[in-house]
């Protein structure tokens, strides 16, 4: 079976929803993952922030506004008097519960149960929708089976069974429909896969099925070798490595969930990019086939932390190095990137929750820096680190300041850091030589 998950713009629509719907009523049996209608998510952010900041009346504001638009949607994609109907009640009691929400005190659970309604009602819509057009369709609560542990990551076997049984119960159907993103955690309360979840739901799904194939339908027509939102003239890339995808998803290509090829690499599921709105176009397969050697892509994270650690003293002391990680551990904080030298050494983080805390105790064994507003750029591909298009990258961003350079970490990755200000421009540069001109 195959896994098909449709992100935010591919069911965002009445016209979309229609083309989602053709692209998976071929008659094979499928588990489709869909995520919320685009923007929905973003807006119950907002309210859950009203909420936690004690603004009641801007999140009911807010709560009243996403009604209207769900009003709107299902009468435009559902005539069928009946199933308009029972659709609505639906909404009604999800929007009612968001209302009756607005008065108990905030917490980080209700927080979560407050996100997850946009996936809830997303795959309610739709499963009425395809019931209406004679789908054979069926709903798989994702929270009879999708949990993560402790330590935030998916307990595999636990879905493993449990999505099976789901499966029984729901009787037979062509579409098992269910939601992206959303979770338990390790003691049962409403959790989430973090923003963007809905890729990771599907190949976690499909690592637990060992689907024949895990498709993640979006807005564009795969993995470009820049990214779009920043850069004119990127290109889409046919094929990608599992290491590759995964490096580009990490740092920062917006169309993957970081995490999304990590549960079915090992069983080698391939990934297939397809853009809904132009299903015929090719888009991006990534599979364990090694690419060709060179750079593939280019890709930016943001909102990165550096910190330089100095102690001349200090730093050639056998542990010291152990005593900077143990705090960052201590801290559940990962590091990024890391370089040394004689007297300091500068590392990143994206997670600056608990920077304070760390600094607090780095202060203590050593003088430190930090410089926020930070940003990775990435050149990705196999054998990176041995193509001969990118010896030049110092003399290309001559006029970028370039704060860490990370190279032979691993052979697929460059990373520098640079300042965020920079970065459209550097991304710009980088497209122009390694990919615009005739590489000579
Ligand atoms: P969905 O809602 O379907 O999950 P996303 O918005 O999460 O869609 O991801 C698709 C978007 O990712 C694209 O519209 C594009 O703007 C952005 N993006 C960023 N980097 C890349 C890249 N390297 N290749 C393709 N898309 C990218
Ligand atoms: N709806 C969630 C979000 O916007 C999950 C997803 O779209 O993948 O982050
Ligand atoms: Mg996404």
């Amino acid at each position: 079976m195959k896994v098909l998950k449709f992100g935010g713009t591919s069911v965002g629509s009445v016209e979309n929803m229609s083309n989602v719907k053709s692209i998976i009523n071929d008659g094979t049996k499928k588990v489709v993952v869909l995520s919320a209608m685009s923007g929905t998510t973003n807006q119950l952010v907002l309210i859950s922030n009203y909420l936690a900041s004690g603004n009641v009346k801007d999140a009911e504001v807010s709560i009243n506004n996403l009604k209207q638009n769900y009003i709107g949607v299902i009468d435009d994609l559902l005539p069928h008097a009946d199933l308009n109907k029972d659709v609505k009640r639906y909404v009604f009691s999800v929007f009612s519960n968001l209302t009756a929400i607005v008065s108990k005190p905030f917490s980080e659970g209700l927080g979560n149960a407050i996100l997850a309604q946009g996936e809830l009602l997303s795959t309610y819509m739709f499963n009425s929708y395809l019931k209406q057009e004679g789908v054979r369709a069926a709903l798989l609560p994702a929270l009879s089976f999708m949990c993560i542990d402790e330590f935030k990551e998916p307990d595999m076997a636990y879905i493993a069974t449990q999505f099976e049984k789901t499966i029984k119960d729901s009787g037979d159907a062509d579409i098992y429909i269910t939601q992206g993103f959303i979770c338990l955690d390790h003691v049962g309360e409403i959790s989430n896969l973090q923003r963007g979840g809905s890729d990771y739901t599907a190949t976690i799904i499909g690592a637990a099925i060992k689907a024949e194939e895990v498709q993640i339908w979006t807005d564009i027509d795969g993995m470009h070798n820049n990214d779009p939102r920043y850069v004119e003239n990127t290109k889409a890339i046919s094929h990608l490595s599992f290491d590759e995808a995964a490096e580009l998803a990490y740092f920062g290509a917006k169309i993957l969930h970081p995490q999304t090829v990590t549960p079915v690499r090992a069983d080698s599921i391939p990934v297939r990019l397809k853009n809904t709105m132009m299903p015929d176009a090719h888009g991006t397969l990534i599979s364990s086939k090694t690419s060709e050697k060179g750079v593939k892509a280019i890709a930016a994270k943001d909102n990165i932390t550096a910190i330089k650690i100095k102690s001349a003293r200090m730093l050639q002391a056998h542990g010291f190095l152990k005593k900077v990680f143990e705090i960052f551990e201590t801290h559940k904080t990962a590091i990024d990137m890391i370089t040394t030298s004689e007297v300091a050494v500068s590392l990143t983080i994206d997670d600056d929750k608990n920077l304070d805390k760390i600094l607090g105790e780095l202060e203590k064994i050593a003088s430190i820096e930090v410089d926020k507003n930070q940003s990775i750029v990435c050149l990705v591909g196999h054998a990176v680190v041995n193509d001969r298009n990118t010896y030049k990258l110092f003399q290309i961003l001559q006029d970028v300041k370039i704060r860490m350079i990370s190279y032979g970490g691993s052979n697929n990755n460059i990373s520098i850091l640079i300042n965020s200000k920079d970065k459209i421009n550097t991304l710009q540069k980088l497209n122009t030589y390694l990919f615009e001109r005739a590489t000579a």
